[in-house]
This record gives C-alpha cells, sequence and structure tokens, in this order.
C-alpha cells in the first residue's frame, strides 16, 4: 500500500465518523480533537478555555497563572516584567531584573595594583605561631593539628602570594584532616577562616554524587563557596573549602555497578584539587538555562577534608602489628591495642586501605589526626575559649544582674556525661541547656537572687543549686529548692 493511498484511507476513516467537512467549520473540529495544556498536559474539558500562544501552543489557565507566580515570587532574569504580555518574551537583556545573588561582581582588570586592604599581601600573612597562637584562644587541645594547620595555611598563602612575582610552581597544601566526632575539625576550619578572613564554603561529601546522578555534582562547592565570597569570583579563588564527612566516599567493597557516590565522587573531585578552570552557576547549585555562570579557577583554593573514618584504627593496628611481629624488634601483639592515639599513627597506606584511591591521596599532601576529647579536654572547652558556653551563660545572667558560678565538681560532672554520649565537645551543649532551662526560668522570677552555684550535685540530680540573695550576709545562704529534674 503507497503512502498516498494510505493517507487518502485515513482521512476517509475520519470523515466517516459523522463529521462533514465545509469551510466555514474550524479544522480542529474535524476529528473532535481536544486541545491539551502545553505544560500539564490535561485537556481542554478537564481544566477549561485555554489559552492560545503562537505557535499553535495551548496553555491551560492553571498553569499560565503558576507561571506568573513563579515571575512574581522568584523573578525571571532576562524577561521585563513590565512590558511583558503573554507568549512575547522581552530578550533584552535587562540587568535590573537578575537577582542580586545571581550577578557576578566585576574582575579587576590585571596588571592593577593591589589595593590597600586586601589580606593577601605577602607581608600581611601572618606567621605560623601567631595563626596558632590565635587559634589557641578558641580551640582547646589538639596542640599537633593547629600546628600543622598553621604551617599548611602559612605556606599556601604564601605560594598565593608568591604565585604572582615568580613562576616557580610551589605545590597546593591541601589537606586531610582525620578525628573522631565533635573534637572540633569544622570548628578549627571555621575559626581559621573567621581569622583570616577568607571565605569559606563547607559541605558535606555525603550528598555528592558523580554529575548526572541525583545529588550534587562536585562543583556545587565552588558554587557555594562563590555563594559565601557574595559572587566575587576573585575573593572565592583564595577561599577555603572544608569538604566533611570525606570517609563516606570511600570506595565501596565488592560492587559490581558504578559507585556513583564513591569512588567517582573521589575521581570528579581530582581536579577541582589540583586546580582547574571551573565553570559554575552563579546563585545556584545546579546548571540550567536560567543561571548565569562564571569560571573559577580553584588553583589557589585551599581544600581541607575531614572525617571520622571508622575503622581506621583497626587498619592501622593490623599494619603495626605485621611491622612489628617481624623480626628480632618483634613486640607483643596487643601493644598498640590500648594505644589512645593510634590515629596519630596513621599512614597513607592505611587510607588506601580504607578506599580511597591513591590519585585523591596524592592530591591531599598534608594527613594529620585530631585527638579525641578527654574528659579534661571537655572541662577546658566548657571554660577557656573565648566564646566558651559557660562564658555565654554568665553573660546573659549579667544581664538581669546575676553572677552565675560554676564548682569544678560540676563541670566535672557535665564533661562526664558528655563523655558517655560518645559525641565529643558536640554533647556539652545539650546538656547544659537542659539543666540550665530550670535556672533561666526560675531566676528572673525573683529580683532578690544575686547568684548561682551550680553544683555536681544538682548537675548529677542529687541536689539542688546554691542561690545567694542580693545584700545578704555571707554565711547565710538559703537553699531555694529547684527542680532538678
Ligand atoms: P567535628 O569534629 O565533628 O567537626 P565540630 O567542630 O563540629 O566537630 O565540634 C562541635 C562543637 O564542639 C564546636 O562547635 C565547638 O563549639 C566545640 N568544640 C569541639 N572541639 C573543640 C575544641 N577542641 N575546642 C573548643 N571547642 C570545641
Amino acid at each position: 500500500m503507497s503512502n498516498d493511498y494510505k493517507d487518502k484511507v485515513e482521512d476517509k476513516d475520519i470523515l466517516d465518523k459523522g463529521d462533514t467537512v465545509t469551510n466555514e467549520e474550524p479544522v480542529e473540529k474535524k476529528a473532535d480533537y481536544e486541545d491539551i495544556c502545553y505544560i500539564c498536559r490535561r485537556p481542554e474539558s478537564k481544566v477549561g478555555k485555554m489559552l492560545h500562544i503562537p505557535n499553535d501552543i495551548c496553555i491551560c489557565s492553571d498553569c499560565m497563572q503558576k507561571t506568573f507566580d513563579t515571575i512574581n515570587k522568584n523573578g525571571m532574569p532576562y524577561m521585563d516584567l513590565n512590558n511583558f504580555q503573554p507568549g512575547m518574551m522581552n530578550l533584552n537583556n535587562n540587568l535590573n531584573e537578575i537577582p542580586k545573588s545571581q550577578k557576578v561582581k566585576k574582575k579587576k582588570p590585571k596588571g592593577e595594583k593591589a589595593s590597600e586592604e586586601e589580606v593577601f599581601n605577602i607581608k600581611n600573612i601572618p606567621s605560623p605561631h601567631i595563626i596558632k597562637g590565635e587559634l589557641d584562644e578558641y580551640v582547646v587541645g589538639q596542640e599537633h593539628a593547629k600546628k600543622v594547620i598553621s604551617v599548611a595555611v602559612y605556606n599556601h598563602y604564601k605560594r598565593v602570594a608568591a604565585d604572582a612575582l615568580d613562576d616557580i610552581e610551589i605545590e597546593k597544601s591541601n589537606m586531610l584532616m582525620i578525628g573522631p566526632t565533635g573534637s572540633g575539625k569544622t570548628f578549627l576550619v571555621k575559626t581559621l577562616a573567621r581569622l583570616l578572613n577568607v571565605p569559606l564554603a563547607i559541605t558535606d561529601a555525603t550528598s555528592l554524587t558523580e554529575a548526572g546522578y541525583i545529588g550534587d555534582d562536585v562543583e556545587s562547592v565552588i558554587s557555594k563557596l562563590l555563594a559565601a565570597a557574595d559572587n566575587d569570583v576573585e575573593k572565592a579563588e583564595k577561599g577555603i573549602i572544608f569538604i566533611d564527612e570525606i570517609d563516606k566516599i570511600a570506595k565501596k567493597k565488592n560492587v559490581n555497578n558504578r559507585d556513583v557516590s564513591g569512588e567517582s565522587v573521589q575521581q570528579g573531585l581530582l581536579k577541582l584539587l589540583e586546580g582547574s578552570e571551573v565553570e559554575v552557576p552563579v546563585g545556584a547549585t545546579s546548571k540550567n538555562a536560567m543561571v548565569p555562570m562564571t569560571t573559577v579557577n580553584t588553583k589557589n583554593i585551599l581544600f581541607i577534608c575531614g572525617g571520622a573514618f571508622p575503622d581506621l584504627e583497626q587498619i592501622i593496628k593490623t599494619r603495626l602489628n605485621k611491622q612489628s611481629s617481624i623480626g628480632f624488634s618483634a613486640d607483643l601483639k596487643d601493644k598498640y591495642d590500648n594505644d589512645p592515639n593510634i590515629l596519630q599513627k596513621v599512614a597513607v597506606e592505611d587510607l588506601r586501605e580504607f578506599g580511597m584511591i591513591p590519585e585523591f591521596l596524592g592530591r591531599l599532601p598534608i594527613v594529620y589526626a585530631l585527638e579525641g576529647m578527654t574528659k579534661d579536654m571537655l572541662v577546658k572547652v566548657l571554660k577557656e575559649p573565648k566564646n566558651a558556653i559557660l562564658k555565654q551563660y554568665k553573660k546573659l545572667l549579667q544581664l538581669d544582674e546575676v553572677q552565675l558560678e560554676f564548682d569544678d565538681g560540676a563541670l566535672e560532672a557535665i564533661a562526664k556525661k558528655a563523655l558517655e554520649k560518645k559525641t565529643g565537645a558536640r554533647a556539652l551543649r545539650a546538656i547544659i541547656e537542659e539543666f540550665m532551662l530550670d535556672i533561666m526560668y526560675e531566676i528572673p522570677k525573683d529580683d532578690a537572687i544575686g547568684k548561682v552555684i551550680i553544683t555536681r550535685e544538682y548537675i548529677e540530680k542529687k541536689g539542688v543549686p546554691v542561690i545567694e540573695m542580693r545584700g545578704m550576709a555571707k554565711g547565710t545562704i538559703p537553699q531555694i529548692s529547684q527542680n532538678a529534674n
């Protein structure tokens, strides 16, 4: 059957269904076809009258309304709403319509002299001992980590400054930070970025997947940094990116299908870590037609990866035991079993065994471990840092002209409770908030209260805090019963 003949038969079929074709009747009626909404695909019988726009496109009133609502809420780049008529786009590139979050700050012309307030002037980089001294004021313990990070950051920014001077390449000092949860990894990086006045982006490796799969692709971390730098590309190019939970992208063992959230993410990160030009969306974490793009060079971005690496201790122990049980220096098999600082002995081969690929590890030349929190460290975290939690509460009560004190036993009891939770310093705040609730509730009731002393008994729910009234002679301390539960 030739095609011509087939067409004729089909036409005839349509006509046979009882429609007579006359010149006056609309063409659509010929075959009882309904209009279908171009967006939601519902027919006219369901959604009512359609709006017709050029190119034979029909849109139902619901979808039209939704489109307008979205435009009103989010704004729409490249569309001038004042002159907008349905079906007509104004392609005049009206910059006023681009939301601020999507505008990129202009780059300075090349060769222009650095301005006075620029942070990364080679003379302005504080030397490592000053960086560490500043960190000491906020971060308790972790002496080794603070020292390593101070030197690495110093070298990194020295390298950034030297880059412009000559062409001897100094290698990048990306870092891998290993430490149990709540030991201060994020806190350390945040403090550092604040001290150095550089933009910081913190991301979670678990949300990353290979491009094209559900999740963020690796380049989204650069978008975040750009946002943290107020879309100033130049500032972002000297920022810090902290990728937390990096142990979660270890190569999965015994998988046959593609490892899109593990090894592939490590592969994807390689080019960022090393330094490359990356095209990123401005003001969004995913690329789409509506978002403007810009290019960011990652050559001078400092990458710090952090993770708890559970079970790494076992891998280190096995390696050390294997080494020490050979030859004359053979040791006892359980020599490392009770070593609290076993993580400090980490070597690249242990991380490889854990599932990190060699190319990835090669781009993180500085590897160090943080100590797990001990009771003494937790007590110090409570009271020593510049913005310690206890200092914050003291200040709050000071505003009511009430003195707050913690006796040593109370601090120890809090630290002990926190240790039991096994989440490091993270547990402290929750514990304190729990028992401070009653204090913060009861104290403002009575203007006569001048001082509150938190005791070990109160923390252990065996007693009450000591309350001192204003203007009372010492020694006559009434003990107001507080609801300790
Ligand atoms: P993680 O190692 O899991 O990233 P964080 O850095 O998020 O832990 O720590 C949680 C909180 O505990 C921080 O916000 C900080 O207040 C406190 N903290 C943890 N470690 C320390 C430390 N060494 N010194 C002072 N505060 C700390």
